[in-house]
């Protein structure tokens, strides 16, 4: 029987062992050895899950909007004295670097909840005078069980994402996080226990997404399903959830453009640039992973972008200044691998990277690590342009003008986000018009303003969360009309 420390489900306010006992192993990145276990649930897990969620919503869904909003706030303050442990074990969980989940991630799974517990005491529902007949008005209640299904990348970011809209607008909730990554979600269980959140308001399920993630999206009493992974699986989660007819939001992956123009703020756009390609070894579904740059400025950013790229330091994700980590498991690491040899046979010219690093700590020699790469001299139709890498790997092409650079950020089957550098304000309302995809950053990356719509286009998602979207997404409306004869 090995040591290591086990993760259990979290069920109507307790921490309890998986009902068949068995557990996977939960693997560092930075190290390639295991470090926790992880409970393998199935549906008997899942069937506690729903039934404690069920037991808990009459009373959790009647709850003054103000309590509910008190207890989540509490949730959040919880989270802001923990943000050192927490972001240290996602660092471990994940193989981000420490500084990057010290300074977005955890401080964004608060915010997410503090968002969204005062969001509700501002939600309001609408009334029609419907002239001299009557009077509708539309009442908005939560709609009971919500499933949750989340991914690794940014683990505990995502998973407060979908869980605090849900809990805010009187839902209950069964979640299942992403078994790469499943640590920080157990700390939250604690922290959810310690707030005083009641018994089986919110149930965590770990475990396989074969497994315990399709019990949940196919329970039939979990009637609201909230996704974020992968297109392929997002795929299966619409496949089993439509004989129900269930309401699903899909936020699904990327392939995103970001595009220079000649008169961009040329040092802003690398180091914006850098950061969209790279950040949490691009393992963010929102990285701009196909560049392009105006071809009257092509070659001077190209040798400025791979200058920067090449001073990124990866390394131990846990050491200090250190700007890339391990990605997220070996599957991940050999998925990259793939890519990059796609785009060597397809001819691609290296200009940084395309292997993993020599120089890493003694620590890290069996990690998943792979440098900054970047390459050109492929055509935009070719597999490495077109699908989802996940990973530290960007393209650069040149475009000649405004058409055909919209006409290449549009050509994939994604449409998450993109990015415009330009100082033309004409041109960046334009192209915000014209690129098909959720969102359109002109200038910057990355900046969340929680009220607005999040999602993506194509085969990005379907449905939107964020703000107002989540709260109407988490409830249904029901029209009472009253005739009002003269009204
Ligand atoms: P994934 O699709 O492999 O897994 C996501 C979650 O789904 C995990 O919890 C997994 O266990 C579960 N799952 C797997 N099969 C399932 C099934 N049949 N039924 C129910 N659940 C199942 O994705 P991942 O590798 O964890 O995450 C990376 C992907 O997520 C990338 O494609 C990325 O673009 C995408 N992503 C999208 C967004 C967004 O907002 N659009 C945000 C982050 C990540």
């Amino acid at each position: 029987m090995s040591n290591f420390f086990k993760i259990k489900n979290y069920i109507n306010g307790e921490m309890v062992e998986p009902v068949a006992g068995q557990y996977l192993d939960n693997i560092e990145p930075a190290t390639g050895q295991v470090y926790s276990l992880v409970p393998d649930s199935d549906a008997a897990d899942v069937e506690r899950a729903v039934d404690a969620a069920e037991k808990a919503f009459p009373a959790w869904s009647k709850m003054p909007a103000a309590h509910r909003s008190k207890i989540l706030c509490k949730i959040a303050d919880l989270i802001d004295l923990d943000v050192d442990r927490l972001a240290k074990t996602e660092t471990i969980d994940n193989g981000k670097p420490l500084s990057l989940a010290r300074s977005l991630d955890i401080p964004r799974c608060s915010a997410n909840i503090r968002h969204f517990a005062t969001a509700i005491l501002h939600f309001h529902s609408e009334s029609h005078v419907t002239d001299g007949v009557g009077l509708n008005y539309t009442l908005r209640g939560p709609r009971g069980i919500a499933g949750i299904i989340s991914p690794w990348n940014l683990p505990l970011y995502l998973l407060t994402w979908k869980v605090a809209p849900a809990l805010a607008t009187g839902n209950t909730v069964v979640a299942k996080p992403s078994e790469l990554t499943p640590m920080t979600a157990h700390m939250f269980s604690e922290i959810c226990r310690e707030a005083g959140l009641p018994p089986g308001v919110l149930n965590i399920v770990h475990g396989l997404g074969a497994k315990a993630g399709a019990a949940i999206v196919g329970h039939k009493k979990i009637s609201t399903v909230s996704f974020t992974g992968g297109t392929v699986t997002g795929r299966e989660v619409a496949k089993t959830a439509a004989p129900f007819f269930k309401k699903v939001a899909l936020e699904m992956g990327g392939k995103n453009p970001n595009i220079i123009f000649a008169d961009a703020d040329m040092d802003a756009a690398i180091q914006g640039g850098v950061r969209a390609s790279f950040a949490n070894q691009g393992q963010v579904c929102l990285c701009g992973s196909r560049m392009y740059v105006e071809e009257k400025i092509y070659p001077t950013f190209l040798e400025k972008f791979v200058a920067a790229a090449k001073m990124l330091k990866v390394g131990d994700p846990l050491t200090e200044g250190v700007d890339q980590g391990a990605v997220v498991s070996k599957t991940q690491l050999e998925k990259v691998k793939f890519y990059v040899d796609l785009a060597r046979q397809d001819g691609g010219k290296f200009h940084c990277g395309g292997s993993s690093p020599t120089d890493l700590p003694a620590r890290c020699r069996d990690g998943y690590f792979f440098s900054p790469t970047v390459i050109t001299g492929l055509s935009p139709t070719c597999r490495v342009n077109q699908e989802e890498i996940f990973g530290p790997v960007v393209t650069i092409t040149p475009f000649k003008d405004e058409d055909e650079v919209v006409a290449l950020a549009n050509g994939t089957e994604y449409g998450l986000a993109s990015t415009v550098w330009t100082q033309n304000l004409a041109r960046a309302h334009r192209l915000g018009d014209r690129i098909n995809s959720g969102t359109v950053w002109v200038n910057c990356w990355m900046i969340r303003d929680l009220r607005v719509p999040f999602g993506g286009m194509k085969q990005s998602g379907v449905g939107r969360e964020g703000g107002l979207e989540a709260l109407r997404f988490y409830t249904e409306p029901k029209n009472i009309c009253i005739q009002v004869p003269g009204v």
